[in-house]
């Protein structure tokens, strides 16, 4: 993988939760690149394992453990490990989160909806409170394990995972979109609370990427644009979608103590300039 930037993380101890996906699997990989000794956290171990034994085959220092971001005596448990494994966690990057079916409407508009469609008056109240649950419990339970050991050193970073979704809310999507927007808010609270024990709190707002998962949603088996991708499209002044690695930047740039000194509370957009535009 290309680093997006010339920073050295050597010797800090970064921990990422949800490293076992698309996204924050890349982002555990470039931060080893980059010197750092990174724990790589997901209730999915194989996933987590497979990726840190790579790391470790290549000369990288990387450890998987299994750990649930809404299980605080398991993730303490894990705390204790990553402490003797690596020391104090620097960096805590919050990667878990998701949404859930359940949680999801089949149609745009109710005006639309046709019989047998899931629409917002079918939503599973178990469902809502699963996708709440893991972005925003999954996000504040980490942190309360994690900080401790920044607010002992007095310095330390945190970097949650917003979306597009929480500066306008997406169609179909209610609890995810909610779940996000609670994320943003989250991140500036944070940032206040601990603006005097030298611990800043960022987040990136990650625009529309293109996956294994929602390859077959965006393009045609001819390789043209959906109707949903060509909306997307439209409503992205750059025209294109964002690559995973292009949100790399941002995440090494909100990390670093030096770069970002004085950035704290900030939601980063990495979107080619969708929130940036209103349509017209
Ligand atoms: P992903 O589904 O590939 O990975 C999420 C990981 O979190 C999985 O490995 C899963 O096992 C893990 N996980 C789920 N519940 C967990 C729990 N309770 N405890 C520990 N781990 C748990 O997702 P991704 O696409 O890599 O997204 C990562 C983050 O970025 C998420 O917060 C997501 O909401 C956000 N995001 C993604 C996109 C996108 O387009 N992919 C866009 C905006 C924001």
């Amino acid at each position: 993988m290309n680093l997006p930037l010339n920073i050295d993380f050597t010797g800090k101890t970064v921990v990422v939760t949800g490293a076992g996906g698309v996204l924050c699997g890349d982002m555990a990989r470039a931060f080893a690149q980059a010197g750092a000794k990174v724990a790589l956290l997901d209730l999915n171990e194989e996933a987590v394992k497979k990726v840190s034994e790579e790391l470790t085959a290549e000369g990288f220092i990387a450890k998987g453990y299994k750990a649930n971001v809404l299980e605080p005596e398991m993730l303490e448990e894990v705390h204790q490990a990553v402490l003797k494994d690596f020391g104090p966690c620097d960096i805590l990057v919050n990667g878990a989160g998701g949404n859930n079916p359940r949680a999801t409407t089949d149609n745009e508009y109710q005006h639309e909806a046709k019989e047998g469609q899931k629409t917002f008056f079918d939503l599973d109240a178990s469902g809502v409170d699963f996708v709440f649950k893991l972005n925003f419990q999954g996000t504040l339970i980490p942190t309360q394990i994690f900080a401790k050991d920044m607010v002992e050193k007095k310095s330390g970073s945190i970097l949650n995972i917003s979306s597009m979704n929480a500066y306008t809310p997406l169609t179909k999507i209610p609890a995810y979109s909610g779940a996000k927007a609670a994320i943003s808010n989250f991140t500036q609270w944070l940032a206040t609370h601990f603006a005097g024990t030298g611990i800043r709190c960022n987040a990136i707002a990650p625009g529309f990427l293109v996956s294994n998962q929602n390859r077959a949603l965006l393009f045609n088996e001819d390789g043209t644009p959906t109707a949903r991708s060509e909306k997307i499209l439209k409503g992205t002044p750059m025209n294109r979608f964002v690559d995973s690695e292009e949100l790399l930047g941002g995440v090494f740039f909100l990390c670093d103590d030096k770069a970002a000194s004085a950035i704290t509370g900030v939601v980063l957009p990495i979107d080619a300039g969708f929130a940036a535009y209103s349509g017209v």
